[in-house]
């Protein structure tokens, strides 16, 4: 009997589980452009534009090696608009009893597939280093799961940066390196860009007319949609900024969204390079003394440590991750995040930019919007439901991870040992965004205090019974028990007066 192959549009890879199980002569792949999928949530139309395109190319590419596709357009008029009615409405067309697929990366589709009345054979997805048992096995019976640990299991397995059992360069982490500022500076490579060809352009029209009024600008669109330019935007990385990434990994500049990051991750999301390639052509370019250690090490930590971690993180915790809010935050995001007029220099950059790019590299996302949203205590649920719509890499398995448990603490402390809050000083030192600001970051009360000075002491108060006792943050509750108390009446004051304002909607 003829069996349907269902392929999601973020495992755009002929190495994916479900097509290295099936068989190229009977059974019939199954993809489909759904307005379910692009509207849970709001998602970028860049975003959107992505995944569309890199399937459609997927698709013709499965096509011209000899696959029998059925391939449900967005426009079709007989297209059910779920992935659910499309698999069903294929099974009725091709009379196939049976669908193989590879495990979704979210608990809403995985619960979809599951209640498909058709036999359904779910695969592991493979194109991770740790499988989920690799995962629980090392979470099981730890007191606490920190990455460190878990990145130094993945370094033993692959081998990456390994020489005789030991780590290359004597140490396991190079991050001591790779917390410089950046400087302008024009002659900085910046990532590759495509000019879209004539699948591009008519998902570029689609998108236009029916996502309407999403968050974020289409056009100029000039991300990778095959794996063949994936491949190039890879070179580009590794030739032109590899080198460079450790050292300004942390750093921001008002003028350059990208620095020396990759904008590899929506790539490696999709499906259209594996994580395993790209850091065996790190590793490769270190061998080859082509970049420093700090580079490479601090690399590969991001994904075969903290990418890895993550997914982990979200299959291990359960599908009630992504409610979770440890913090009882309840505040709305405020409009600014949509890109309402700030005078936050630091804020009002990292979510124009967003608009543009659909992009913002992680120190942003961490530091900036989301230390403001932990420090304004923003309900974490509406909080990862932005990150998972405004970003060209955003799927849940990652995003919420890095959102609900490192960026908001709303796990309670799954992921971070302690939340990642700063005042003014941080962003101060590590961009350029300062210097442009209606606030000064060195002002911590009264005319011209940076809000995140004021917003920081008062997250404290707030969370003092939960944290006080944190040996990593004690000192700053020491610092506070110093103040005058004259001082930190202002400052609490000052903060709510603030929060007050942000709520009625005026502009902070
Ligand atoms: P680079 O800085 O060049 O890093 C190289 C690669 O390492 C990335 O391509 C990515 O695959 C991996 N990586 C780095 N940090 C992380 C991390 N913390 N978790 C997982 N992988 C990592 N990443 C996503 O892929 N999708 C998301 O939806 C996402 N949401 C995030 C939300 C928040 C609140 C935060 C703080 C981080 C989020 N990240 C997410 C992680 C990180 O910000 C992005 O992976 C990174 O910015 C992608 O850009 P890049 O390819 O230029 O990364
Ligand atoms: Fe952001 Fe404060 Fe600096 Fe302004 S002064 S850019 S609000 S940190």
């Amino acid at each position: 009997m003829r069996r349907l192959v269902l392929v999601l549009g973020d495992q755009l890879s002929e190495q994916i589980a479900a097509l290295k199980a099936a068989d190229k002569a009977r059974d019939v792949v199954v993809m489909a452009e759904v307005m379910e999928e692009g509207t849970y949530v709001r998602h970028h139309p860049k975003k959107i534009a992505l995944v569309l395109s890199a399937m459609r190319h997927f698709a013709q590419a499965l096509e011209q090696s000899g696959w029998t596709v059925a391939y449900s357009r967005l426009d079709d008029a007989q297209n059910g608009q779920s992935l659910c009615a499309e698999v069903l409405r294929r099974a009725e067309e091709f009379g196939a009893g049976k669908v193989i697929t590879t495990r979704a990366g979210e608990w809403r589709v995985i619960e979809a597939i599951d209640a498909l009345p058709l036999e359904v054979e779910v695969l592991e997805d493979d194109r991770f280093i740790a499988t989920h048992r690799d995962f629980d096995l090392w979470a099981e019976g730890r007191k606490a799961l920190r990455m460190e640990y878990f990145y130094r299991e993945m370094r033993r397995k692959t081998g990456l940066l390994m020489e005789e059992g030991e780590p290359a360069g004597g140490q396991w982490n190079f991050d001591h390196d790779n917390r410089k500022r950046a400087e302008p500076d024009l002659l900085r490579a910046k990532p590759m860009e495509f000019t879209p060809d004539e699948v591009t352009q008519e998902v570029l029209t689609l998108v236009e007319a029916r996502f309407r009024g999403h968050f974020g600008q289409l056009r100029p669109f000039s991300y990778a949609v095959t794996r063949g330019q994936a491949l190039r935007a890879l070179d580009h990385f590794l030739r032109y900024q590899l080198a460079g990434f450790g050292e300004t990994q942390d750093a921001m500049l008002a003028g350059d969204a990208f620095l020396n990051h990759a904008v590899l991750s929506p790539y490696m999301n999709l499906g259209l390079l594996s994580p395993r390639e790209v850091c065996d052509r790190v590793a490769e370019a270190y061998a080859a003394g082509e970049v420093p250690i700090n580079s490479a090490e601090g690399f590969i930590r991001q994904i075969i440590g903290w990418r890895e971690y993550m997914r982990g993180i979200y299959f291990h915790e359960g599908p009630d991750y992504v409610r979770r809010n440890a913090l009882g935050h309840s505040r709305d995001l405020p409009p600014l995040y949509w890109g309402a007029k700030t005078d936050m220099a630091c804020m009002q950059a990292a979510v124009a930019q967003t608009k543009a790019l659909a992009y913002a590299h992680h120190i942003q996302r961490l530091m900036v919007t989301g230390n403001f949203a932990l420090l304004a205590g923003i309900d974490p649920a509406q909080v990862h439901e932005w990150y998972l719509g405004v970003y060209i890499d955003a799927f849940e398995w990652v995003e919420a991870p890095n959102t609900v448990g490192m960026s908001q603490f709303a796990d309670g402390g799954v992921i971070a040992s302690k939340p990642y809050v700063s005042s003014a000083n941080y962003i101060n030192k590590m961009s350029d965004y300062c210097s442009g600001c209606a606030y000064d970051a060195r002002v911590k009360t009264g005319a011209g205090a940076c809000p995140f000075n004021l917003l920081y002491w008062a997250f404290l108060m707030r969370h003092e019974e939960r944290f006080k006792s944190n040996p990593r943050m004690a000192q700053m509750y020491r610092t506070w028990d110093r103040m005058e108390a004259g001082k930190r009446a202002d400052i609490l004051a000052q903060a709510e007066a603030f929060l007050d304002r942000m709520c009625a909607g005026e502009t902070v």
